[in-house]
């Protein structure tokens, strides 16, 4: 047990953001801000990369942003293969921060730098609750 010199908790900074769960089951896309110096962190990360501090705060994302990069799955994994072909997409987010998503719109009207919304949805169908982004065409209006 060479572990145990390294102690017995195993302390991770998730457990500080564990709310972010909690908001995405409400729909709510949630980052952290520093109370320091203000950085925006999203996903949410309790204690800041720029100064340190562990002193943060919750806002609201509104979800907007660009199409970074996106990919088409044709060879799905197990579990995933009854639904290929399926798109991937990288949003760059207008607050700051980047997220994975399921490209909710035809492949052929994918196109890099487009503008995505990015909706927090749960699979119904499992009993654990089970998270994932849906990029759907942004509100132009
Ligand atoms: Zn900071």
């Amino acid at each position: 047990m060479p572990f145990h010199y390294f102690g017995k908790v195993s302390f991770v900074p998730y457990t500080k953001v564990a709310e972010f769960a909690d908001y995405l089951k409400n729909g709510k896309l949630m980052g952290t801000r520093c109370k320091n110096c203000r950085e925006i962190s999203f996903p949410p990360r309790a204690d800041c990369l720029s100064c340190l501090s562990d002193e943060f705060e919750w806002f609201e994302c509104s979800g907007k942003g660009r199409l970074h990069t996106y990919t088409i799955i044709f060879a799905a994994p197990t579990g995933f293969d009854d639904i290929a072909p399926y798109s991937l997409g990288v949003l760059d987010l207008d607050d700051g921060g980047r997220l994975l998503g399921w490209i909710n719109i035809p492949e052929e009207e994918i196109t890099i730098g487009m503008r995505l919304q990015a909706v927090p949805k749960i699979f119904e169908e499992v009993p654990e609750i089970k998270l994932y982004y849906s990029l759907e065409k942004a509100n132009t209006t």
